[in-house]
């Protein structure tokens, strides 16, 4: 059930209790961000967006046939190496912006015939963005809205988000410490990842459609496969068989290209493979998810490689 819009801004309020000292996401540094002081996600106290723009690049509930109303956030908590959006999430383009500007900017999107607002990497920026929701519900935003993250996620976060978000997209990066680590600076990323897709199920469940197919309501988890096998696609699915079981909708996807500093890590300098995509379709056949969303392999990839 969603919120009302004075139960929005008691929920910012809340959440923006855990600014000061900050633990809206896993690392919990524990700065003062309302006093300006800055942790790992090198965020201080103001909203900071780089773009809003319809987006059609994500899964066809997601994007539809007119789009998807998307808010890039500037900053992440989580450290990818191989980041496709460094420019923002690590680079801190964008601008500062009011909750009354992003409300604007929201309720524009909808005005253009967009599907759903879609907030991408709103984790370390969570508090004033509900703050911008609730007055955008309150001026008649009416679109669903579909919280885009990387899955490095806090359970008590989570709570917070409960009748807030209606569609949940979180990455499942990875089953193991030794590449999260060394991949996305963030050892326990198996663990805080299983926790949050497991509060995220008990919030929104199987994916809900309108007639028209557009995502209403529900939790689509998406998984990257890396080179070399480093996701480990099998025992990450294997994770979300046990917690969600098989009416979960999974994208399984081979986009990943050395963006970033991959350069500079051997094992994860090049494209994947058809065979490492072969494998991780396998593995999603083995599994059999009522819902899955696979990309279509073009001849001229192996040859990235
Ligand atoms: S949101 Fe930023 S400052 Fe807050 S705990 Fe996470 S990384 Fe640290």
């Amino acid at each position: 059930m969603r919120l009302t819009p004075a139960e929005l801004h008691a929920r910012a309020t809340q959440l923006q209790a855990l600014l000061s000292p900050c633990r809206l996401c896993p690392r919990a540094c524990r700065v003062d961000r309302r006093t300006g002081q800055r942790g790992a996600c090198h965020l201080g106290p103001l909203l900071r967006v780089f773009c809003t723009n319809l987006h059609f690049g994500e899964e066809p509930p997601i994007t539809g046939s007119q789009g998807s109303g998307t808010v890039f956030f500037t900053g992440c908590h989580l450290h990818c190496v191989f980041c496709q959006n460094f420019a923002f999430s690590h680079l801190g383009n964008g601008v500062d912006m009011s909750p009354e500007t992003l409300a604007a900017r929201m309720l524009e999107l909808q005005r253009r015939g967009a599907h759903n607002i879609n907030w991408v990497t709103p984790t370390a920026q969570v508090a004033l963005a509900v703050e911008a929701l609730a007055i955008a519900r309150e001026r008649g935003l009416s679109i669903p809205l579909v919280y885009n993250c990387s899955g490095y996620e806090s359970v008590e976060v989570l709570r917070l988000l409960d009748g807030v978000v209606d569609v949940y997209l979180p990455d499942a990066k990875y089953a193991s410490s030794q590449p999260a680590a060394r991949l996305s600076g963030a050892p326990d990323y198996p663990q805080v990842n299983q926790a949050a897709i497991r509060e995220m199920w008990r919030q929104v469940g199987p994916l809900q459609l309108d007639a028209q197919g557009i995502a209403q309501r529900g939790l689509l988890v998406r998984h990257l496969v890396l080179p070399h096998g480093l996701a480990e696609t099998h025992l990450v699915l294997r994770m979300l068989w046990h917690e969600c079981g098989p009416n979960l909708a999974v994208s399984l996807m081979h986009q990943y290209f050395p963006a970033h500093r991959a350069k500079a890590y051997p094992e994860i300098a090049r494209r994947i493979s058809w065979d490492e995509y072969e494998a991780a379709l396998h593995a999603l056949d083995h599994y059999g998810f009522s819902i899955a969303y696979i990309q279509e392999w073009e001849d001229d990839e192996d040859e990235a490689c």
